[in-house]
């Protein structure tokens, strides 16, 4: 029996496949590379010293999820595949639902066809909308999305929960992510996102390579401890990690939400403080306005993930900020 991998080869994905492999489960892979590419195949492959079965396809693409069902006995599904740009999904908000919400009713409706009942799906503490309080605990429940990806997300988990409402065969965990950073210790794989990176960690690595010149610090006025914004990062191994728990705890079937982070809040400049530090590289920034949209603080309650799922993240920051250089000076 195997695991099909939507996504597979992306960011989080590639992570997920590694620590599968390493669980010795047979793993399969569905990715149309529109933001990865194939070589991660061969770099798993090196890390693991096992092959996985790859099908370059796109998750909307019934024919060809038929031939991946039909070709092979899958017992549950990692699903990772999705549009997962906060600012692109503003420009382009068709292409996101098209992609992420269609794309996962048609992955649905094959699982269906082929009695596969059993999905982990990749969500986002975005889903909280701006609850009021930075502590973010998974029965609050969903706010208001502050973007068309996050509505992608929100209402991807309320169709989970339906589906599970209309047919209590189904096993269904939904893992709410807070922000993933660092990269595999080997340096083979990483977050490699092409043009100007949004999200933090992706442009401190540019900025310390000399591919960009500095970092723009979104605002220095928030209520924080040093005025810069507060998340929760967390290294993509133990979030890779928590995939592999969740589908071995989860036996029993259900709707289950989790959260996925470490518990601790820290600020842009402990980040860029960290990297500096570790790497003994230099991280030039500037002060800027804040980002429309941003919240000033948040981070999880993993309390029910190391509950339910016994799991909890292991890597502090400085592993993280380490390995997301070492990925870099790797390429
Ligand atoms: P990623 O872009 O690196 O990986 C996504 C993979 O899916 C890519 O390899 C891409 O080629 C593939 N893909 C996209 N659309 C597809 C389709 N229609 N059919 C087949 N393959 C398709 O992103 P990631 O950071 O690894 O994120 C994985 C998942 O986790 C996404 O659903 C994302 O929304 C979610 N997530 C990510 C973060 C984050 O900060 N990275 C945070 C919360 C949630
Ligand atoms: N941030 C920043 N400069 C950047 C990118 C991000 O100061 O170029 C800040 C951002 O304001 C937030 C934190 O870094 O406080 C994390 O941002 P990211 O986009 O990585 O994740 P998100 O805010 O979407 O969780």
């Amino acid at each position: 029996m195997s695991i099909l991998v939507t996504g597979g080869t992306g960011y989080i994905g590639s992570h997920t496949v590694v620590e599968l492999l390493n669980e010795n489960k047979e793993v399969i892979i569905i990715d149309n590379l529109c933001n990865s590419s194939k070589d991660v195949l061969e770099k798993i492959e090196k890390i693991t010293g096992k092959k996985c079965k790859f099908y370059e396809a796109d998750i909307r693409d019934e024919k060809a999820l038929e031939k991946i069902f039909n070709e092979n006995k899958i017992e549950s599904v990692i699903h990772f595949a999705g549009l997962k740009g906060v600012g692109e999904s503003v420009e382009i908000p068709l292409e996101y639902y098209d992609n992420n919400v269609y794309g996962t009713i048609k992955l649905l409706e094959a699982m269906k066809k082929f009695g596969c009942k059993k999905i982990v799906f990749s969500s986002s503490a975005t889903v909280y909308g701006d609850p009021g309080t930075p502590k973010y605990v998974e029965e609050m429940g969903r706010g208001k999305a502050s973007s068309p990806y996050g509505a992608t997300k929100a209402v991807i988990e309320e169709m989970l929960e339906n589906l599970y409402a209309s047919d209590k065969e189904w096993t269904i965990s939904i893992l709410r992510y807070f922000n993933p950073i660092g990269a595999h210790e080997s340096g083979l794989i990483g977050e490699n996102p092409n043009g100007i990176p949004n999200n933090l960690m992706p442009y401190i690595q540019k900025v310390a390579a000399g591919e960009l010149k500095e970092l723009s610090v979104f605002g220095n006025d928030y209520d924080t401890k040093d005025g810069t914004g507060v998340r929760d990062y967390i290294h993509v191994v133990d979030l890779a990690i928590g995939h592999v728990k969740a589908l071995e705890k989860l036996t029993k079937p259900g709707v289950y939400i989790h959260n996925l982070g470490t518990g601790c809040g820290y600020s842009v400049l402990d980040i860029v403080n960290t990297f500096e530090r570790v790497n003994n590289v230099k991280v030039n920034y500037k002060i800027a306005p804040r980002r429309p949209g941003d919240l000033a603080m948040y981070y999880a309650d993993p309390t029910k993930a190391k509950k339910e799922l016994g799991w909890e993240a292991k890597r502090g920051i400085e592993e993280m900020c380490r390995d997301s250089w070492n990925f870099v000076k790797n390429k």
